[in-house]
């Protein structure tokens, strides 16, 4: 019997479907001051409790009154609803560096709703996800923001903008979803030119599928959420879901070289990503075909994986598609301890047949998202109750170590199964708990609602950020006690109020070894400049990650936040193959965004001469 939904190969059929103009859905109203959906903020309610509003999130609408508690706890700060450090959103705008010629240009191929002089259009254009970039919005100040944001419908209209700003002396910066964390969207401050945002939001569509090759051809702008429900229309996907997925888009996503949360079973972007098509100072870069793999010497369009903005622009891609799993299962795993968590991730690892997603959480993490749950069955319920049966040792788990790891299962049901089979055997061997889908769930949707938060506490005093790296398997926990200890050391040594908050979690396995990921928060007030110093601690951090062999970035890149550290990460050979190769095919500087600009002296960073002969 034939199944009606799988594709039939008929040699020599013409088997792409082509797609008409989309629009996004209606009432989806970003934030212009904060992360998000406008919609959607944590807030207190009149009984004085955490509340996050909306309706789009599991965890909206029920009031979280363990939350603050449980902060004031962990930080060992006087953390009151009542005292907030308000926000002044808008600040202010710099004027525009304007240049006649190139606005008189771009009006003879532009509409006018394609250009914006608008100051918080371009303020938005300016700027991604740091501590520094958010701190700012609410109290700092702007040097430099793009004088002009344009919104091209096209590769033709992507080709014009490159040689117009080539022609009138101009910067140009791509801009997707703005969702990056490394300051890879900040203006440089010295810039003289024009600099004009190039937002790729328009051009959105998805242009074709071919469900018998497994191909889609997806344009640069289209955000993470829309892919994922207009694929899903075909019974297809891609794949790449990384946590900012509502709003970071394919161009983003290839120019920053993204990992999505479900890597293990689709594969990191640049293993779904199978063409791409850029509009560069020299022309596009662009092929005839896609074959399934190719030898073809050296390849010019992966140049533009983790490029940053800083060597053309990315209008379009070719990507792999995948069928809807036929099902999905979400689990949950107790282990007594880290260590534990580590060693069944690692065997997990080496078995081979991964879950589409494995995360293991620390104990902070995990009392985090106790203390995120509703009253009822709140972290004090809990507490109390897996206290008992502590004391009367039916468990023997120590709240106060124990640790969680959260599963994705996605694929056929043998797949499932199998997979399934082999994390049970694998957990008990390490003496893991089940601890239930409801809960992996959660756990999962968590992420998207907890991306709201860091908003919220800088409200309160609390300046918070993640980063992140990968590292080898043995490694491992030693770098994420030293980065944790770094940092307590380093907060009591600047005297800083109450205790850090610091946790880690395991968030992608590779046979080879896993990348970490850390939130980072410490209660600044008092603090003068407290970006800075967030910035030191984090730069002590980051220094520590390399010490004990952690990459200097597993998925965010490096942007402006980390080029410093370039030199202690590759050789001066490296670093001059990269200058070159950014002067050679960019020679006047049109994208000028100026990221992963390495110093000039490598003596300017600590340790840069051990640089390469630590490996
Ligand atoms: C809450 C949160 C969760 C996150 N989770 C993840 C995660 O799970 N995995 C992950 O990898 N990252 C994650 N990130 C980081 C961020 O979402 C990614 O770096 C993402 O790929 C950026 O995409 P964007 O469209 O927002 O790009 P933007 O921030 O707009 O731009 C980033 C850089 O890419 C350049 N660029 C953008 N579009 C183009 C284009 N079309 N052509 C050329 N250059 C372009 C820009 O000039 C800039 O230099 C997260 C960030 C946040 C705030």
């Amino acid at each position: 019997v034939t199944d009606p939904t799988k594709p039939t190969l008929v040699s020599g059929a013409d088997t792409r479907r082509l797609l008409g103009p989309w629009q996004p859905p209606a009432g989806e109203v970003e934030s212009e001051g904060t992360w998000g959906f406008a919609d959607t903020a944590f807030t207190i309610d009149a009984e004085g409790r955490v509340l996050l509003t909306g309706n789009r999130y599991s965890l909206a609408g029920q009031p979280l009154p363990n939350l603050l508690p449980w902060m004031r706890g962990v930080m060992e700060v006087d953390l009151r609803a009542d005292d907030r450090h308000a926000p002044h959103f808008p600040p202010a705008i710099p004027e525009p560096v304007r240049n006649a010629g190139l606005e008189t240009e771009l009006a003879g191929y532009l509409r006018p709703d394609q250009i914006s002089l608008d100051g918080i259009q371009r303020l938005r254009r300016g700027h991604g996800h740091t501590q520094e970039e958010v701190y700012n919005l609410k109290h700092g100040h702007w040097k430099r923001i793009p004088d002009l944001v344009t919104f091209p419908e096209s590769d033709e209209e992507v080709a014009q903008l490159v040689e117009s700003a080539i022609r009138h002396g101009a910067v140009l910066i791509p801009y997707g979803g703005g969702t990056n964390v490394t300051d890879a969207l900040r203006c440089p401050e010295n810039e003289q030119r024009t600099i004009v945002s190039v937002d790729m939001k328009r051009m959105n569509r998805i242009r074709w599928i071919d469900p018998v090759n497994r191909l889609a051809c997806i344009e640069a702008g289209a955000v993470g959420r829309h892919i994922v429900s207009q694929l899903a229309e075909h019974g297809l996907m891609m794949g790449h879901e990384p946590d900012s997925i509502e709003f970071s888009t394919l161009g983003g996503w290839i120019a920053t070289r993204a990992s999505g949360m479900k890597k293990n079973r689709y594969g990191n972007i640049e293993d779904i990503v199978m063409d791409l098509t850029a509009v560069t100072a020299h022309g596009a870069l662009e092929r005839r075909q896609v074959a399934p793999r190719e030898s073809v010497g050296l390849e010019p369009r992966q140049w533009m994986f983790g490029s940053e903005g800083n060597l053309g622009i990315i209008t379009s891609a070719v990507v792999k598609l995948f069928p809807l799993p036929e099902v999905q299962h979400y689990d949950s795993l107790l282990f007594k301890d880290f260590s534990s968590g580590v060693a069944f991730m690692y065997d997990l690892a080496q078995a081979g047949d991964w879950p589409a997603s494995a995360r293991l959480v620390d104990n902070v993490q995990f009392q985090f998202s106790m203390a995120l749950k509703p009253a009822s069955t709140g972290f004090k319920a809990w507490k109390s109750k897996l206290e008992k049966s502590v004391v009367t040792g039916v468990l023997g788990y120590n709240p106060n170590q124990m640790v969680a790891c959260t599963l994705v299962f996605e694929g056929t049901r043998e797949e499932v199964a199998r997979q399934q089979a082999l994390v049970k055997r694998l957990s008990k061997q390490h003496g893991g708990m089940p601890a239930g889908g409801e809960n992996g769930a959660r756990g999962y949707q968590l992420t998207f609602g907890i991306a709201y938060i860091r908003d919220f506490v800088l409200d309160h005093w609390i300046l918070a950020e993640s980063f992140e790296t990968s590292v080898p398997w043995t490694q491992l926990e030693g770098l994420i006690s030293r980065v944790k200890q770094r940092l307590l050391d380093e907060h009591a040594a600047r005297k800083l109020p109450g205790k850090p908050f610091i946790t880690a979690r395991v968030t992608q396995i590779y046979d080879t070894g896993a990348c970490v990921y850390f939130y980072f928060a410490y209660y600044y007030k008092g603090t003068p400049n407290p970006t800075a110093v967030y910035h030191e601690l984090e730069n002590a951090a980051r220094d520590e990650i390399l010490k004990c062999g952690g990459s200097l970035s597993h998925h965010h890149g490096i942007g402006k936040l980390r080029q410093g550290f370039l030199p202690q990460i590759a050789s001066p050979a490296t670093l001059a193959w990269q200058a070159a190769a950014k002067q050679a095919l960019d020679p006047t500087n049109v994208f000028g965004v100026a990221n992963q600009v390495a110093p000039l002296d490598a003596s300017v960073t600590p340790h840069a001469t051990d640089a390469v002969k630590s490996h």
